[in-house]
């Protein structure tokens, strides 16, 4: 079932449930009480009262390996990049059920060569650099060339903070008729290397933490985006031709209710705009699944930075509506009685994905 290539046709929405091990707190407070059951390999039943049966594109048990997760998800996203269109993968979820984890996973220690925990990220540019090299071997006639760019940015209460020059905050998107929509200012480095981006990535995710000790507040709380901008070049018939396509990898801030009933000033500003920004993420997800069942929903996109941002590259490719992007989203639980609400709430939100 997962290596069928036919499972992703025809959809450029995915919708994967991962359910995380139980872990020993969990244990301790509610031993081996499971708020979730699964049915089969897409469906999942939240055994709450009343019970309730979801059924998404893969629902990926605590025994999914790191491997396998990007087989299914990493491998056809970078496919779809290499072949000039843009691909994004978001992960969704409580704090602690396994965004970080499944996004970058065990970094330390290298590439996967090095390590089994080792997460999507670094899985994807591995592959994506080996897919380019063949690529460049199969159109050697043609001179096809590819030049990778990579960014890393946050955001944190509305507001743009460059994880590779941390002494870039509050950047601001720009629009413009030959770029797009953009970040100005945001750090850019070429790569050609799975090396080269987990480097970026380290540097980045250490700047990340200590943003958050700065300013006192968990990094949990804010978005993180890692893109990278692959430019092919290539020559036909004497004409030069150029294709961009972006991969957007996001480790959205924890999904936990925001309490906003009590907290005052900035608490108060980071939970509505926490709130915000992911209703206004499942709304412009909605829509795009709403596009291709042919019935358009009015998004307020421009209402937060990370839908501003993203929306253009999920939503609108080479001026056509909804071009050949393909959008996954990793919705992680626990499965634990602990979490029963906040499980519940994931799954309803990556049910309005789908
Ligand atoms: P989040 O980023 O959503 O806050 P983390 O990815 O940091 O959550 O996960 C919390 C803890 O659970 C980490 O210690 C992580 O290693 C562990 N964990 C999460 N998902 C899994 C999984 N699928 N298998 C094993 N451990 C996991
Ligand atoms: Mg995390």
């Amino acid at each position: 079932m997962l290596e069928d290539p036919s499972f992703w046709k025809d959809h450029n929405v995915q919708v994967i449930i991962r359910v995380r091990p139980l872990n020993s707190t969990e244990v301790s407070l509610q031993g081996n009480n499971r708020c979730v059951r699964q049915d089969s390999c897409q469906s999942i039943t939240w055994t709450g009262h009343p019970e309730s049966r979801f059924t998404f594109d893969l629902v990926a048990d605590e025994y999914v390996s790191q491997e396998k997760l990007f087989k299914v998800a990493g491998v056809p996203m970078v496919d779809n990049c290499v072949s000039g269109y843009n691909s994004c993968m978001f992960a969704y979820g409580q704090t602690g059920s396994g965004k970080t984890h499944t996004m970058l996973g065990d970094i330390e220690g290298g590439t996967r060569r090095h390590s089994v925990n080792c997460g999507m990220t670094p899985r994807v540019f591995e592959y994506l650099f080996s897919k380019i090299q063949k690529e460049k071997e199969a159109r050697r006639e043609e001179k096809l060339q590819f030049t990778c760019k990579c960014s890393f940015l946050e955001i944190y209460n509305e507001q743009i903070l460059d994880l590779l020059d941390p002494s870039s905050v509050n950047l601001q998107i720009r629009e413009d008729l030959k770029k797009g929509v953009y970040v100005e200012n945001l750090t850019e480095f070429e790569v050609t290397s799975a090396r080269d981006v987990l480097q970026q990535l380290l540097e980045g995710a250490a700047n990340r933490k200590v943003a958050s000790t700065n300013m006192n507040r968990a990094s949990s709380r804010s978005h993180s985006v890692f893109t990278c901008v692959i430019e092919s070049k290539w020559e036909s018939q004497g004409i030069t031709h150029h294709r961009f396509s972006r991969l957007n990898l996001v480790d959205l801030a924890g999904s936990e209710r925001q309490k906003s009933s009590g907290a005052e000033g900035e608490r108060l500003k980071e939970a509505t705009n926490i709130n915000k920004s992911l209703s206004t993420l499942g709304l412009v997800i909605m829509n795009l699944v709403g596009i291709s069942n042919k019935k358009a929903l009015h998004v307020p996109y421009r209402d937060s930075k990370l839908t501003f941002l993203l929306q253009v590259y999920i939503f609108v490719e080479l001026g056509l509506p909804w071009g050949n992007s393909k959008t996954i989203i990793i919705a992680n639980i626990s499965p634990s009685n602990c979490c029963a609400f906040e499980t519940l709430s994931t799954l309803k939100f990556a049910q309005r994905a789908k």
